[in-house]
């Protein structure tokens, strides 16, 4: 997930989360609106800048250089939870007023549960979305 959503994601406090270091080496994602207001160029270049800069910083301190990366950078996190902070997160973070960003997460995490243990997931209740769906129209770059 990027950091923003990782920002929404560690608010969730019945599960045990082990997050990596923040660093610009897993890239970014480009919301579609900001390509779609002419600005892909611009933000294209600020995050490569970033990532230089990030490069510079990891080589004196990899911690001090979490501080440059900026929010649509991706971030791996390794999370375990109960079935009831699986319902709890997928059904809030799913929801229409929630982040497209943080709604991928949750369509993604809803998937892989129902694929594995179809007979628990039917309870939840999630809208009709699909995290390919959000992708498709919330994203320019993954
Ligand atoms: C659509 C959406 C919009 C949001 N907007 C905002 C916002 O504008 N500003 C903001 O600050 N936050 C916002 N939040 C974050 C929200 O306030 C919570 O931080 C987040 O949902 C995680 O907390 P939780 O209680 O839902 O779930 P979890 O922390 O995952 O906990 C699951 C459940 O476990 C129980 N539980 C967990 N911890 C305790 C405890 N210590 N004591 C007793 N019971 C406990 C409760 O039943 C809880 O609901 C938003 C969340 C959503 C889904």
């Amino acid at each position: 997930m990027d950091q923003g959503a990782y920002a929404e994601f560690k608010r969730h406090r019945m599960m045990t989360q082990t997050p990596q270091r923040l660093t610009t080496r897993l890239g970014w994602t480009t919301p579609l609106l900001i390509t779609e207001a002419g600005f892909g160029s611009q933000y294209e270049a600020a995050m490569e800048a970033a990532s230089k800069l990030y490069e510079k910083l990891h080589a004196f301190n990899p911690d001090v250089a979490q501080y440059i990366v900026p929010n649509g950078f991706n971030r791996r996190v390794l999370a375990q939870f109960n079935l009831r902070e699986a319902f709890a997160f997928c059904q809030l973070r799913s929801a229409a007023n929630a982040h497209f960003s943080i709604r991928r997460v949750a369509q993604k995490i809803y998937e892989d549960i129902s694929r594995v243990h179809p007979l628990l997931s039917k309870y939840m209740k999630l809208r009709e979305e699909t995290w390919q769906s959000v992708e498709e129209n919330y994203f320019s770059k993954i």
